[in-house]
């Protein structure tokens, strides 16, 4: 029997091994924690199993570890939490669950260390080591899970179509653990998961969103999308990009397939960021592709406007997946929306004048906009590549210079709607926005200077043009 008590050093194992003595009780810890251990990754939740009830056993040890330490009670579900040292412990009593066909939600009733282990999804997260003195330390692992943590494989420890059916949350979480450790799922639990993929309709999308985030949060999420694809689950995740798979050909003329290229793009932008944000733009960046697709002789497959398209598509698919519909959104909204610009820039003479309007529009977001243009190339041509990235060094060494020069990233046109409202008396009216909008671009065109003199004496002649009056001040 393997035995693992060098790893239960911390105060929270020694003090729940004496109480577990002195009520005389079994206790485990068990799962997640488990797993993280052997595989030496941090882990921030310990969750410990007990036989008899869970509640009184967090009461004592949390009382023992510190008397002023506040224990959360959830009696409905039979569960105790508490902080200690910067780590959330929760204690459970072991359990029994049977499913209904319509609900994720079990029918739950005491149960045997065996019937907890039994619940759990993968033989990789039903490990324990138990607590009590009499065995401090000895690893219990009735499915081999230890085996497939060191051959890198997910399992179910029951019939996989017993586990996914009964709580399908369970098939994404297989593809997040595949994506998160780069492990295999087993040929069984793959098959499985493609029968079982409408059950996913009775999960909520936050949970199938957590698990996206992860998949997103992983080293090269590209896998997790492309098992959700091979199991069938993409359609029902995101619809929009299942759209996106496939070639077309006409005259012997294909396009590229948006959606493994997609992928390589966001697998290549998880290497320079960690920003969940920037990487689901990277997923999406493309993702008006299928609509805006066209072929004409003349100039073969077109994706004209995709990324404008793609940008208003934003929000219904952040609803959908109830992400949140805040300013993170309104950044993944400008990165797919801008994300043409620096190309454009790159494959033409570079104006300073269309690089002052892409620094205005991007702002603070600039850099970003232009690892996302460096992570789009997925040429497997190497000199292609090459070429492409001396490109985009060439627009980045244009951005900083003009920069440096007009100061445009956090630019505030000089001329407010107040002031030209006051300037020529008028009621509300399209003129104020239009003389407003004349004014920025004169200024980022580079007709006028950019300072307030100037601004106001283009303002008077656009006005004029316009029919407007000045009234006298003073
Ligand atoms: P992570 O903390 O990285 O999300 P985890 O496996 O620790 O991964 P938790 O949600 O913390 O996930 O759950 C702890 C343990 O509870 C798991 O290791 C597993 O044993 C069990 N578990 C969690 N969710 C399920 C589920 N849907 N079905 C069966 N067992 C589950
Ligand atoms: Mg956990």
């Amino acid at each position: 029997m393997r035995r693992m008590e060098e790893y239960l050093k911390h105060k929270i194992f020694v003090v729940a091994s004496q109480v577990a003595a002195e009520q005389n009780r079994k206790a485990f810890v068990i799962g997640g924690y488990v797993r993280d251990i052997i595989l030496q990754r941090p882990s921030k939740d310990i969750d410990i199993v007990t036989i008899g009830s869970g509640i009184e056993f967090a009461k004592e040890v949390a009382k023992r570890l510190h008397p002023g330490i506040k224990v959360s009670v959830f009696k409905n579900f039979g569960t105790a939490m508490f902080k200690f040292d910067n780590i959330e412990v929760e204690f459970v009593g072991a359990r029994k669950e049977s499913y209904q066909r319509n609900s994720r939600k079990p029918i739950v009733e005491d149960g045997t260390l065996e019937d907890d282990q039994n619940r759990r999804d993968f033989t990789i997260n039903a490990l324990a080591i138990s607590l009590h003195p009499d065995s401090f330390g000895e690893v219990i692992d009735p499915f081999g899970g230890i085996e497939d943590l060191s051959s890198g494989i997910i399992r179910t420890p029951l019939d996989p179509d017993i586990t996914y059916s009964d709580d399908p949350l369970r098939m994404m979480r297989a593809i997040r653990f595949a994506t998160q450790l780069g492990f295999e799922i087993e040929r069984e639990s793959l098959n499985s998961i493609s029968r079982n993929g409408e059950r996913l309709k009775i999960v909520s999308a936050e949970r199938i969103s957590d698990e996206l985030n992860k998949i997103m949060l992983s080293k090269r999420p590209g896998t997790g999308f492309k098992l959700l694809n091979k199991t069938g689950l993409l359609p029902i995740v995101l619809p929009e990009l299942e759209a996106m798979k496939g070639v077309d050909t006409k005259d012997g003329k294909g396009h590229k397939d948006n959606f493994f290229h997609t992928l390589q793009v966001l697998d290549n932008i998880s290497k320079y960021t960690d920003n969940i944000w920037l990487r689901w733009a990277a997923l999406l960046h493309d993702i008006a592709k299928p609509k805006t697709k066209r072929y004409s002789k003349e100039t073969g497959w077109t994706f004209h406007g995709h990324e404008f398209v793609g940008s208003k598509m934003i929000p219904h698919i952040f609803r959908n997946l109830k992400l949140p519909l805040n300013e993170k959104m309104k950044y993944v909204q400008k990165m797919v929306g801008l994300h043409m610009r620096p190309i454009v820039l790159a494959q033409e003479e570079v104006t300073d004048s269309a690089v002052r309007r892409l620094l205005f529009e991007a702002g603070n977001d600039i850099e970003d906009l232009m690892i996302l243009c460096d992570a789009d190339i997925t040429s497997k041509n190497p000199d292609k590549v090459a070429r492409y990235l001396d490109n985009y060094k060439l627009v980045r060494q244009k951005l900083k210079e003009v920069e440096e020069k007009d100061k445009v990233r956090n630019w505030q046109p000089p001329i407010s709607g107040e002031e030209i409202i006051e300037t020529f008396n008028l009621p509300p009216c399209k003129a104020i926005g239009d003389i407003k909008q004349a004014i920025k671009d004169a200024i980022l065109d580079g007709e006028i200077e950019n300072s307030y003199q100037a601004a106001y004496i283009f303002m008077l002649g656009k006005g004029k043009e316009m029919g407007f009056e000045p009234i006298k001040k003073g």
